[in-house]
């Protein structure tokens, strides 16, 4: 047996050399499979992301994973037990997963590491073993292959117990208090010595959207997965946590000041066993994460400093998208005193009434007469002047603020269309459109505020139209879904806002019980150019119409979009070749009148 395993590893490592490639079902190719194949040893190669590509039957006899199983899944959702995050075999792992970590580094280029560890039987219990570890390959191609011999029977101890104080009961990873204790010490220890002490605070993208299409148990399955992963990751990391919910956190101390690098270490190895998907029942997860860096620099040393300013670089690394990595530094400094800044201001501009709506009309394109107005918050700064809704609502939706403001806006547009209809006395009523954010989606008290106000200015409902953005709507499909038909059945007009600028999948139309459309301006801008700008606008209407909604074009400028969008047979248009927006006393739309462009 000695030889057959001494010449499947040479041929494997000759093999990963490139000195002598071995074609998959050349005869080299087949003698190497029967090799591994014939193997009693248990034979096991994980690629450079953690996943499974060789699985022989040694180790389906003595890890009890069956080869259909183990093949193409991820290694930490299996037979890696969560004590491997610090094993040899753990740090081999996230070593070939890209950065270099840890202690067996010089045994890594070396190619090869006799171990012991524990690994997981697939009846939950801990197995001693120890074999030998070989790193295949180079790059893209590097893999770690281990020849793996249980050194007994498996022994009755339940994998983690997870009761332990300061561990969090689901994952098993540290808690959140174990963790504030440790961030504590370390703080406290590497006081004085800038960039010795990072915090990485890792929140999950999209994890709302599982747990409410899944179900919580699927979810909490989910967690368990990226715990075990992060663990994975872990290398030298200090301590992995779980914050809460889908918050994890790391703490990584180097007195010798390379925290900051060491923590971007550790991250790009979580990315890399994030990118593999989390299998669920019989679907799969991908998920992306936001993560934030902070470190004991810029005279923060007291941990609430540090976890503040982690914080601060996460959100900053939402706001970016994708799998997005920030550190607090001085850039994000001043951005993040500029955003207490405004936050604060922000607060006393609700109170002191400094907040202001300007109305913009929608017009019918055909006869270019006043369908109705998009009401459009502006913010009347006492040294600023007018400030846009970009500068202010991003602060407003992260601080919460946007729950007060928004109703605010409801309010003030349900009264001002009210008071139009009012001094019009008799002829045709218009419509009011209102933003909706996605915070307000999320908000529970959403259809309630609408309800009441509506039943407060005495507007009837079917004059209101609440825009939602399609990444609003994307965010969490499910959960939108339920909140939009509440609003629906209060008798409200629900419109699509900005439609093809986010995740465009026209079945959401149809999926939504929306009534309008609104196609983003950029689409609108490409219109009469040779660009195919026509076609995709065009589209747009003629699906619309099949599903029975109406479109409005946003930002019309010039008198040959609004002919390309008569043309297309269009409904609505707004822009600023009928009006910007203004305030209420310049506007007084005449609802059916026509507008000279
Ligand atoms: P939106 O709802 O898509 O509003 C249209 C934006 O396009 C407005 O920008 C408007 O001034 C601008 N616009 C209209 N016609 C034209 C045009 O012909 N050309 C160009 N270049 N721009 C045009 P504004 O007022 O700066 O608002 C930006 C965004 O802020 C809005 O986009 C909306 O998403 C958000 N917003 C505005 N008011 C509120 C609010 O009360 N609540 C919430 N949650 N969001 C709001
Ligand atoms: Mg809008
Ligand atoms: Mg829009």
């Amino acid at each position: 047996m000695a030889a057959d395993l001494a010449q499947a590893d040479m041929l494997r490592s000759s093999a990963a050399e490139g000195m002598h490639r071995i074609e998959p079902g050349s005869t080299d190719g087949r003698r190497l499979d029967r090799l591994i194949a014939g193997c009693p040893d248990a034979f096991v190669e994980i690629d450079r992301s953690g996943v499974v590509v060789e699985w022989n039957a040694g180790a389906e006899a003595g890890f009890g994973w069956s080869r259909e199983e183990m093949i193409g899944s991820f290694v930490a959702d299996s037979f890696l037990s969560c004590a491997f995050a610090r094993s040899p075999f753990g740090l081999l792992v996230a070593d070939t997963t890209g950065a270099s970590s840890g202690p067996v580094t010089g045994s890594v280029t070396d190619g090869s590491l006799e171990i012991q560890l524990d690994l997981r039987h697939r009846d939950g219990r801990r197995m001693r073993t120890e074999g030998r570890l070989i790193v295949l390959g180079q790059g893209r191609n590097r893999s770690v292959a281990a020849f793996l011999r249980p050194r007994d029977e498996p022994e009755a101890v339940p994998v983690d117990p997870a009761t332990r104080p300061g561990t969090d009961p689901l994952t098993g990873l540290a808690d959140r208090a174990a963790y504030l204790a440790h961030l504590a010490g370390a703080a406290a220890a590497h006081a004085g010595n800038p960039g010795s002490v990072a915090v990485v605070l890792l929140d999950l993208d999209r994890f709302k959207a599982v747990n409410n299409s899944m179900g919580h148990s699927l979810g909490d399955g989910v967690l368990v997965s990226v715990a075990r992963r992060l663990e994975l990751a872990a290398g030298d990391v200090d301590l992995v946590a779980r914050f809460g919910g889908d918050e994890f956190l790391a703490l990584v101390t180097d007195p010798g000041g390379d925290a900051g690098r060491r923590a971007e270490e550790f991250v790009t190895r979580v990315e890399m066993v994030l990118s593999s998907p989390i299998p669920v029942d019989d679907a799969e997860v991908f998920l992306d994460a936001s993560v934030g860096i902070a470190l004991n620099t810029f005279g923060a040393d007291d941990p609430d400093d540090l976890l503040a300013h982690a914080e601060a670089a996460m959100y900053l690394a939402k706001r970016r998208g994708g799998f997005g990595v920030e550190t607090f530094g001085e850039s994000l400094r001043i951005e993040e005193l500029d955003r207490m800044a405004t936050e604060h201001s922000l607060h006393r501009a609700l109170e002191r009434n400094e907040l202001t709506l300007h109305y913009q009309p929608v017009v019918e394109v055909r006869w270019a007469t006043t369908v109705g107005v998009e009401a459009l918050i502006r913010w009347d700064h006492p040294e600023q002047g007018m400030v846009p809704p970009g500068r202010f609502i991003p602060v407003a939706e992260e601080s919460g603020l946007i729950i007060p403001i928004g109703a605010w806006v409801l309010e003030q547009a349900c009264r001002q269309l009210q008071d139009w209809h009012l001094c019009a006395e008799s002829g045709p009523r218009g419509s009011m459109e209102v933003n909706l954010s996605a915070r307000q989606i999320d908000d529970p008290g959403i259809v309630g505020t609408v309800e009441e106000i509506l039943a407060r200015t005495g507007l009837p409902p079917e004059h209101l139209t609440l825009e939602i953005t399609e990444s609003a709507l994307m965010r969490d499909a499910a959960a939108a879904l339920v909140v939009l038909q509440s609003l629906k059945d209060l008798g409200v007009l629900l419109a699509i806002d900005d439609f093809g600028t986010g995740y465009s999948s026209l079945s959401y139309l149809q999926r939504f019980p929306l009534d309008v459309v609104k196609v983003d301006r950029m689409f609108v801008h490409e219109l009469g150019m040779h660009g195919g700008g026509d076609e995709i606008v065009s589209a747009v209407i003629s699906l619309a119409h099949a599903l029975g909604l109406h479109v409005v074009a946003e930002g019309v400028e010039t008198e040959r979009q609004l002919e390309t969008l008569r043309a297309l047979d269009c409904d609505f248009a707004q822009g600023f070749l009928f009006s910007k927006p203004v305030p209420a006393g310049e506007l007084r739309p005449q609802f059916g009148l026509r507008l000279d462009t």
